[in-house]
């Protein structure tokens, strides 16, 4: 069995900007306005909303629509 190679990485294209997978076209949109009780937690809950999207995610539900060579 073939071990989950896929990384989050920030991405930056004409269209996006934002955190991405390395194995497909996943990309983390946070949902509605930032909120917390300081700068630091608002940091926090982004933070574990994008780690726990990008795991739940499935690389074969978002297809790259192109190739591109890495
Ligand atoms: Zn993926």
């Amino acid at each position: 069995m073939k071990a989950m190679r896929r990384k989050l990485v920030w991405l930056e294209r004409q269209n996006f900007q934002g955190w991405g997978c390395t194995e497909c076209a996943w990309a983390f949109n946070p949902l509605g306005p930032a909120v917390g009780h300081s700068l630091e937690d608002m940091k926090t809950r982004y933070e574990i909303q994008r780690d726990t999207e990008f795991r739940s995610h499935v690389c074969a539900e978002h297809p790259r629509a192109t190739k591109s060579p890495s």
